[in-house]
């Protein structure tokens, strides 16, 4: 009995530092993370002017589009310049476009300014500005197109932006169901791929985008005439009337029309030399998805938000995981805690039940709707929340599949509840559980690729601005789907290690 008893002494003294030794730095990393966070956020709103969040689709140049890391354009300016006149601040943030409307309508945003088309079914949602500029959606096609003009659309495959005016005009007028994708580029590198047979899409950016592809061609008859103007959430009077005024002054000086102007006059790329082998258009495509304009920084800081992320949800989830863990199955083996393994049972089964994009969607614009939070930390509670419940039931598999003679060995030397619990079981537990808990890191890691749906930089969302700046679809993809799997690679060796080194302590 005292041999038993010395052995699992040392055997439990081991695996208990091992599972509270990882504890422990999850919850410091957590600590350090979120502490930097809440001071980061802290610092942006030192600044004493008013600030206004604008929220516009970065890929839609001359309007709004990356040079290097920071969005600049034609709205960009004539925020720039009504912030100069009215000592106000505008913050950008890029988001996809068919989430821009709920942005401003819930108050996540103060503004929308993303060449945006005045409809009637937006002026519903939300109030609009006098507009500052004229636009048509038009026709792209590959050069030699049968497609003459949109009489010829009706039966051929048409790729539009998801949620653009242009998808509106196009689904009621045209054909019934184009291709949506998420902003124009992405289409545009779909036709230039030969999966579609044109693409209709505003003038100013189907001129920069058939300036930036080979073989392209815009057919001179519109689809339809259209007016941008700013959108603002209902009500909103007092920035309403300030950027009227602004926008009527700088109509008037010519302010207005002089960015318009400058920005259009750059707005045709220039096209790289076409090299001769098939090599040396790789190697170019290379240079010009990832050298030139440091483009690579894209996928750099991408991965940084993304191991950031993961990291901390992680830790969130093991740390919520096992308190939830540990209330189902103290309830499962003794009865007690039944309120709070009810409210167990319900989380569990809401957060396994509905999609991690939509609890991220509900959290950011719901929850978090009129709060001004980092975005990052927004990632991190939704994918901890979430990953809290996969954790939790892996640990309970795990206590449940400890032998119950276990407990009453525990018990019988006199332990309590409690302490056979944390020092006997799940220890033991967490060392049968461990390939599945590195297995939901993983899964957490590549899940974590949604967050560009609240226009969140990650790695996969460095890799699509690079795509719709490039138009080149193979190489950033490639790129980032390399970067992610030598993560994967990484961790499952650690997780190996980590395996072993349980396993030696256990002789
Ligand atoms: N003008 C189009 C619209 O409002 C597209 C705008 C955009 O993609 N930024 O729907």
């Amino acid at each position: 009995m005292y041999g038993i008893l010395a052995h699992m002494n040392t055997w439990r003294a081991k695996a208990e530092a091992v599972s509270q030794s990882i504890l422990i730095r999850s919850l410091s990393l957590l600590i350090v993370i979120m502490a930097a966070l809440m001071l980061s956020s802290c610092r942006d709103e030192e600044s004493s002017m008013p600030t206004y969040t604008v929220a516009m689709e970065a890929t839609f140049p001359p309007y709004e589009f990356y040079q290097g890391t920071e969005i600049v354009g034609i709205d960009v300016d004539i925020l720039n310049e009504i912030g100069r006149r009215n000592n106000v601040q505008f913050k950008l943030e890029d988001m996809a476009f068919d989430s821009i409307i709920t942005a401003v309508q819930t108050g996540k945003v103060d503004l929308v300014a993303s060449g945006l088309t005045v409809t009637e079914d937006r002026k519903r949602q939300v109030d609009f500005t006098r507009s500052y500029s004229g636009a048509r959606q038009v026709i792209i096609v590959p050069e030699g197109s049968p497609i003459k003009g949109p009489e010829d659309l009706a039966n051929v495959r048409v790729g539009v932006q998801h949620g653009s005016s242009g998808d509106t005009h196009v689904t009621e007028h045209i054909c019934s169901n184009p291709e949506r994708f998420t902003n124009g580029a992405l289409a545009i590198s779909a036709m230039s791929a030969g999966k579609l047979d044109a693409v209709v899409l505003d003038n100013a950016p189907a001129e920069n985008h058939v300036a930036g592809s080979r073989g392209l061609i815009i057919l001179p008859t519109p689809v339809v005439e259209e007016k941008y103007a700013m959108a603002l959430q209902k009500g909103n009077t007092e920035l309403l009337n300030m950027i009227n005024a602004s926008l009527d002054a700088m109509e008037a000086d010519g302010t207005l029309a002089a960015i318009i102007e400058k920005r259009m006059r750059e707005n045709t790329p220039e096209m790289n030399q076409e090299a001769d082998t098939a090599f040396g258009r790789l190697m170019d495509d290379f240079h010009v998805d990832f050298v030139k304009n440091e483009r690579w920084r894209y996928l750099a800081e991408g991965l940084l938000v993304t191991v950031e992320i993961a990291l901390t949800a992680a830790a969130m989830g093991i740390m919520l995981g096992f308190l939830i863990a540990v209330v189902r199955s103290t309830a499962d083996l003794t009865g007690r805690l039944k309120v709070a393994d009810m409210f167990c049972r319900l989380y569990l089964t809401v957060v396994r039940g509905t999609p991690v994009v939509v609890q991220l969607l509900i959290i950011y614009f719901v929850i978090f709707g009129s709060v001004d939070i980092s975005k990052v930390l927004v990632a991190i509670v939704a994918f901890g929340l979430n990953s809290a419940a996969y954790v939790a039931e892996i640990i309970r598999s795990g206590i449940m599949s400890v032998d119950r003679g276990q407990m009453e060995a525990g018990r019988s030397l006199g332990l309590g509840y409690g302490t056979t619990m944390r020092s006997v079981i799940l220890p033991q537990a967490f060392k049968n559980v461990l390939p599945a808990l590195g297995n939901e890191f993983i899964v957490l890691l590549k899940e974590t690729s949604i967050c560009g749906y609240i226009a969140l930089q990650d790695l996969t969302k460095g890799g699509d601005i690079i795509r719709s700046q490039t138009y080149d679809a193979f190489l950033p993809l490639l790129m980032v789907a390399l970067i992610y799997l030598s993560m994967v690679i990484l961790l499952s060796h650690l997780l190996k290690k980590l395996e072993l080194r349980l396993k030696k302590n256990e002789r």
